[in-house]
């Protein structure tokens, strides 16, 4: 069996690798690279081409997760190519009006975890394992006598940390994602905590509930501006109005916020697509949050986005929801601004221009890199929350495992011989994560994309 990284070898996001058999070519995942929207237009035309070119000859493709670096480039497949992933994969794919991707028009296979299953002459095993996307996989590829393993994007530190001890053991190689992996260990603000051997480590998601819920009960504070001004002079508190900013698909923060805000007394508030995607993965969880079956959690319509999805959609995000659903309106929030907590995004600024509440509080809860984004949408919401907000800061942990979760991952699978991916770092491998393994001979290949490989 070959193995050749197309894109993903030498960078963060954009994977695609291609595994060979005698008989059969794969893809695994399929991904636009992470900064895709700010290329020139010469070079985004490009990268479709060559996808194209890639996908042409194989007969399947198999999607991790519904993050868009590992499935942005589904349509560039020859059309009737069957696309492999998982339930909560397709759900969240098919729940997101602005990927560009309508799922009905391609041939999607799902597939249940820990059952191996045969695509011709490749054995296919899938392990569900923990990342900041619902329904994240690994796979196992068996051929020729042959063993692969892709983590896909994994992290130790979520609540569903614990799955990487279900992982094959022994493989011939295994494929790891190293987004973690740099000289300077942890230093995003706010994420990461010191140890007792001097790394870092990536706070537990668990963590962060304690301190929203920290947050959400603290005292108010006046907002910038004349409103506040004036109730500053008058003497008026009110309690603050909290802000959050995270990706509605980011299924475990959504559930972090949802017991702050149960351990806070507030309710929490989320947009019409939030409000579908936590009804459609409900519908496979049923304790995750959502509208339509948990009292605590409402829904605001923000007017252009509510515009923008009735569009798109017709009634399926909207109409939908209205009859049965507990919607929070303008009036509401500013009487008794201090009940609720609100995810936010940019997408919903013309919402948040219409209230009316002395004091606002916000938090970016994601990676800090959005935050600096120099698209003018970003940049339209940041200047106004910055003109209207008291900005806390930052509660946030990586979707990524740290080097020490690697670590484990790899003590734990005992592979014959290791090949980073999803990482700007593959020459740091072998020091950071074998670094406190004693006795561990175990090679790490660093491939340059499109280099093939022998397994
Ligand atoms: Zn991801």
């Amino acid at each position: 069996m070959h193995a050749k990284i197309y894109r993903g070898a030498e960078e963060i996001g954009g994977n695609c690798i291609a595994l060979q058999t005698a008989q059969t070519k794969i893809l695994v995942d399929f991904g636009l690279p992470l900064d895709f929207d700010d290329r020139p237009k010469d070079e985004q035309k490009k990268i479709w081409a060559e996808a194209e070119a890639w996908a042409q000859d194989a007969q399947a493709v198999f999607i991790t997760h519904s993050h868009p670096d590992h499935y942005g480039l589904i349509p560039a497949l020859p059309k009737g190519t069957p696309v492999f992933m998982s339930e909560g994969t397709r759900i969240l794919l098919a729940s997101n009006p602005f990927n560009g991707i309508k799922t009905d028009d391609y041939t999607i296979v799902t597939f249940a975890c820990r059952q191996p299953f045969t695509f011709r002459d490749i054995t296919v095993t899938a392990y569900a394992v923990d990342h900041s996307a619902y329904g994240a996989c690994a796979f196992c590829f068996q051929a020729e006598g042959k063993s692969v393993l892709y983590t896909g994007d994994i992290r130790l530190h979520g609540r569903k940390g614990v799955l990487y001890k279900l992982l094959p053991k022994h493989v011939d190689c295994l494929f790891l994602e190293g987004t973690n992996v740099r000289e300077e260990e942890g230093t995003n603000p706010g994420q990461n905590e010191p140890t007792k051997t001097g790394n870092k480590r990536c706070v537990r998601e668990t963590a962060l509930t304690e301190k929203f819920a920290a947050l959400f009960t603290r005292e108010s504070v006046p907002t910038k501006g004349t409103a506040s001004a004036k109730n500053a002079a008058s003497g008026k508190a009110a309690e603050s109005l909290h802000l959050v900013w995270c990706s509605g698909q980011n299924i475990d923060r959504i559930v972090t916020l949802y017991k702050a805000c149960l351990l806070s007394g507030r309710q929490l508030v989320v947009d019409p697509y939030t409000a579908v995607v936590l009804d459609e993965v409900a519908k496979l969880s049923p304790k995750i949050p959502n509208v339509l079956g948990f009292d605590n959690v409402k829904v605001y319509y923000p007017q252009r986005l509510t515009t923008c999805l009735n569009k798109k959609c017709g009634s399926r995000y909207t109409t939908y929801l209205q009859p049965r659903v507990n919607k929070v309106t303008y009036k509401d929030i500013n009487a008794n601004p201090g009940a609720y907590v609100m995810v936010v995004r940019e997408s919903t600024l013309d919402y948040l221009q219409r209230l009316s509440v002395p004091s606002m509080r916000f938090t970016i809860s994601t990676w800090r890199g959005y935050w600096d984004d120099k698209s003018s949408k970003t940049a339209r919401f940041r200047q106004w929350i910055e003109q209207h907000c008291n900005i806390t800061e930052d509660i946030h942990t990586s979707g990524h495992a740290d080097v020490n979760g690697l670590r484990r991952i790899v003590e734990h699978v005992q592979p014959k011989g290791i090949v980073p991916i999803h990482t700007e770092n593959a020459t740091l491998f072998s020091q950071k994560i074998f670094s406190q393994i004693t006795d561990n001979s175990t090679p790490v290949f660093v491939l340059y994309n499109n280099a093939t490989f022998e397994i």
